[in-house]
């Protein structure tokens, strides 16, 4: 087993991974930029060294600097965390290069999953069903219209690099698809650095579900429930549940199953995500798949017992997975809401600043992730995630009920929130009644 492990991350999962650490008597090294100086992150780890000033680029997302802090305090893995650089192909490759373990999947998975087009190519070889559309990049627009005639209005064009919501943009009729190829494509090229882009059918009100995976170096590989993700603002995720309310037994094990081969078709292992969107046909598609820990991980963790982190790393240290597909048993439900430093009545700006006031809800089957204490100043450099708050119930109901009243008890001052949102679609009657699918906050929730 690794000795000491430096989270190439910040933030509420830099914590998350060195309690990991902890549990497991494995050091941890935390590295920062000076904005994060007053972390909790930096707190909390064994060791610590500064890796630059506060833009990404030449702190979180600086490979060399990252290295040398590696190398310096000797550390012999590195968990990236999610963003950053944790789909870094060339970054997994050069630690495994210098000797360190990178603490997630091969630098070939990362490649043939990152790009978005290659990956859907991959899947159609694989025999998973993908969302009708290009076979791969769209290469002349003449093409293009010619996809779209066939799949049929409204497609959607989205950047092969493309990721956290951005990139893509729905059309409706010939006369703007042309049009939105080329924006689409210059837009890709200026946030991703490429201009590749690929086209799918725009699926109307769909649940986004995904499914959990594990996979050893020995060949075992696992499925770990699904998790329903519907609840987002501008593609982006805002609420998370597990189980999810559109499933049975059969189509949960269908789909598992094919979230099984499309992982097997790039040898995967370590920790991963494959993302389907399900159709009021209950008929499923890839859309793509995470290659590392996610966000709204807790959840699945809470309904199975199963700690992903420590498997993760056990998985980097050549361990066989601790659990056989008949060991997952399900129990319970539980939902995750994000909790963000933002003001919902300006259009969800971010609202860094001083948290003035800091109580954290408690009590029966509340976790709370999250790096924030008061007296800390939540930076403008960074994404505005204050914390998570994951509940457990027996039941839909009582992890509702949970939620609602461990909203309630969180108290934040200084910054606007995200709270009295996330209460306003918990007392939703069709949220309450599962009755949700991607485009649910503009349907149901005046913002
Ligand atoms: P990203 O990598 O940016 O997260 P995804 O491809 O995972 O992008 O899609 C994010 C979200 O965008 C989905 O959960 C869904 O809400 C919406 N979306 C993506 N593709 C489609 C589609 N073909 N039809 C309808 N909605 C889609």
């Amino acid at each position: 087993m690794f000795k000491k492990i430096l989270i190439a991350n910040r933030g509420e999962i830099a914590l998350r991974i060195i309690r990991a650490c902890r549990e497991m008597g494995i050091l941890s090294v935390a590295v920062y930029s000076e904005a994060d100086r007053e972390s909790l992150h930096v707190k909390s780890a064994d060791q610590s060294v500064c890796i630059g000033p506060a833009q990404p680029s030449e702190s979180y997302l600086k490979i060399q600097n990252i290295i040398s802090a590696a190398l310096v305090t000797g550390a012999d893995a590195i968990h990236p965390g999610y963003g950053f650089l944790s789909e870094n192909a060339g970054f997994a490759r050069i630690i495994e290069e210098q000797g360190i373990t990178f603490i997630g999947p091969s630098a070939a998975a990362i490649e043939n999953m990152g790009d978005k087009a290659v990956a859907r190519e991959t899947m159609i070889r694989a025999g998973v069903p993908v969302v009708p559309g290009s076979d791969g990049i769209v290469g002349d627009t003449g093409r293009a219209l010619e996809i779209a005639e066939k799949i049929g209005y409204p497609v959607i064009v989205k950047a092969s690099a493309g990721g956290g919501g951005k990139g893509m943009r729905v059309v409706h009729s010939p006369e703007n698809l042309i049009k939105s190829v080329q924006t689409a494509r210059s837009e890709a090229k200026a946030a991703f650095g490429s201009s590749d882009v690929y086209m799918e059918k725009y699926l109307e009100e769909p649940r986004h579900i995904e499914f959990q995976i594990l996979g050893d170096r020995h060949g075992n590989i696992v499925y770990l429930g699904e998790r329903d993700c519907s609840i987002q603002r501008r593609n982006q995720k805002v609420i998370e549940e597990a189980p999810s309310t559109a499933l049975n037994q059969s189509l949960r094990e269908e789909m598992g199953r094919m979230a099984l081969m499309a992982a097997a078709a790039v040898g995967y292992h370590s920790a991963g995500t494959i993302e389907f969107l399900l159709d009021r046909n209950k008929e499923f598609y890839f859309i793509e798949m995470n290659t590392r820990i996610q966000v709204e991980h807790p959840v699945t963790e809470m309904i199975t017992g199963i700690d992903l982190v420590k498997e993760q790393i056990a998985i980097a240290a050549g361990e066989k997975l601790s659990v056989s597909q008949q060991d997952i048993k399900v129990t319970g439900w539980a939902i995750e809401c994000r909790i963000n430093a933002e003001d919902p009545a300006r259009n969800f700006t971010p609202f860094p600043g001083v948290i003035t006031r800091y109580i954290p809800p408690g009590g029966p089957w509340v976790r709370v992730d999250s790096a924030a204490y008061q007296g800390w100043e939540v930076p403008r450099h960074y994404d505005s995630l204050i914390g998570k708050i994951i509940t457990w119930g027996r039941d839909r109901g009582e992890a509702i009920e949970r939620m609602r009243r461990a909203l309630g008890e969180f108290r934040i001052e200084g910054v606007m929130t995200t709270i009295p949102f996330h209460q306003k679609v918990l007392d939703n009657a069709f949220f309450k009644r599962g009755e949700i699918y991607t485009n649910f906050i503009q349907r149901r929730i005046s913002e």
